[in-house]
């Protein structure tokens, strides 16, 4: 190791990008990639809202120019879709409730910064959930905990979550990130999950990631004004198919917002993504149309799914179904279940091998096909 590095990131696992698509070459040429494995939406803009973007970037974006740096345009355009997706009066949320990343991954990083850096803080997660909150802690030299799940309903172990918060000192947990619905579980948060987010103490920041907000419309930021200590995030990559142009954003009280936006970098957008996502807004409604679509085609992929004796699926609030193979007490599962996930990848089908189970996202009618023809293909390979 090089001996200037800090030495707690020698044994540091970074987040593993899907492959581009130059690299995910199959085995066979003529096999059909289907990429499933990062939740991406699987349809890319419509052909007049690109042809709009590229106007914008020939008339009106300078190359030579610093993008703008205070976000106010897309601040406002996505004041305005909160306000009207929760049915708020328009006047609940203002810009100044908000702060843009850069997907919000940065926003995450962000928030780490300003609650638990410099070892004020801990940062709570209960397992399996979204990697990037464990993994941007570590870079930080941020202590993580981490909790169990009900391994039924995927519902964070409460008690274990409760004695963890009174136990840990020096530091103690500071922030708690939970994801509504989860990820990779796809189940939204229950009562009792809700009751204990609302128990915890002012001096711990509850964020809720709510990624997958457009598919389900389960969200807590009507309680936002009552709760300093919370934060919602929100992400263009899913529902708004943007992953290519990394906007997220975070609501929260003004005071929170205002050092979120010292810790970014001052230019943390380039102009092309600010004006995408403006646009992506003006056009919610023709973007958010695909989405109906989505919720059928996971409703079978799941019918379809549960129908297997081998397979155990769970429901899913998002694009994304997860399942493992049901224990049949002579195989290794996990075994089994790498075995599965390489097996689909021959076949050109990636997905997310993730906590002894996958993670499929739900594609295009075609590629869901696919997946589950290769799926019993892959299954039947596994068994012989
Ligand atoms: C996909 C996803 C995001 C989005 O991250 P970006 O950096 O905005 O692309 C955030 N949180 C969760 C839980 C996700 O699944």
């Amino acid at each position: 190791m090089l001996p200037f590095i800090r030495s707690d990131l020698a044994q540091f696992t970074a987040y593993k990008p899907h492959p581009s698509s130059d690299t995910a070459q199959p085995i066979q040429p003529s096999i059909q990639i289907d990429r499933l494995d990062t939740n991406e939406s699987p349809y890319d803009l419509p052909p007049q809202i690109k042809e709009k973007l590229t106007l914008t970037f020939e008339q009106l974006i300078e190359t030579n120019r610093y993008p703008d740096g205070g976000h106010e345009t897309l601040k406002s355009a996505i004041a305005e879709y909160v306000n009207e997706s929760a049915h708020l009066s328009p006047s609940v949320f203002t810009p100044s409730h908000i702060s843009v990343g850069n997907g919000s991954d940065e926003l995450i990083r962000s928030i780490l910064i300003a609650s638990c850096l410099g070892g004020e803080g801990c940062v709570l997660l209960a397992q399996p959930t979204f990697s990037m909150y464990a993994i941007l802690a570590e870079t930080l030299g941020i202590p993580v905990v981490k909790v169990g799940r009900n391994e039924t309903n995927f519902e964070i172990d409460l008690q274990a979550a409760q004695l963890a918060i009174e136990q840990t000192q020096n530091p103690p947990i500071r922030a708690v990130f939970v994801v509504h619905p989860n990820s990779p579980t796809g189940n939204p948060l229950t009562t009792a999950e809700l009751a204990w987010i609302r128990s915890l103490s002012e001096h711990i920041l509850v964020v809720i990631d709510e990624a997958y907000f457009e598919f389900n419309q389960n969200t807590l930021i009507g309680e936002l004004s009552q709760r300093p200590n919370w934060a919602v995030l929100r992400t263009f990559s899913k529902a708004f198919r943007l992953a290519a142009l990394r906007v997220g954003y975070c609501l929260a009280h003004p005071e929170f917002i205002a050092i979120l936006e010292k810790a970014r970098l001052p230019y943390n957008l380039p102009s092309f993504s600010l004006t995408a996502a403006t646009v992506a807004l003006q056009n919610r409604t023709l973007l958010l149309e695909s989405i109906p679509q989505t919720l059928i085609e996971r409703a079978k992929l799941i019918q379809t799914l549960s129908q297997h004796s081998t397979l155990q699926v769970w429901e899913s609030a998002t694009n994304f179904v997860y399942m493992r193979l049901k224990p049949d007490g002579s195989h290794s599962q996990d075994a089994a279940v790498k075995n599965l996930h390489q097996n689909l990848k021959a076949a050109g089908t990636l997905v997310r091998e993730i906590y002894g189970g996958l993670r499929i996202t739900v594609g295009t009618p075609e590629e869901n096909t696919r997946t589950l023809n290769r799926l019993q293909a892959a299954l039947v390979h596994s068994n012989s």
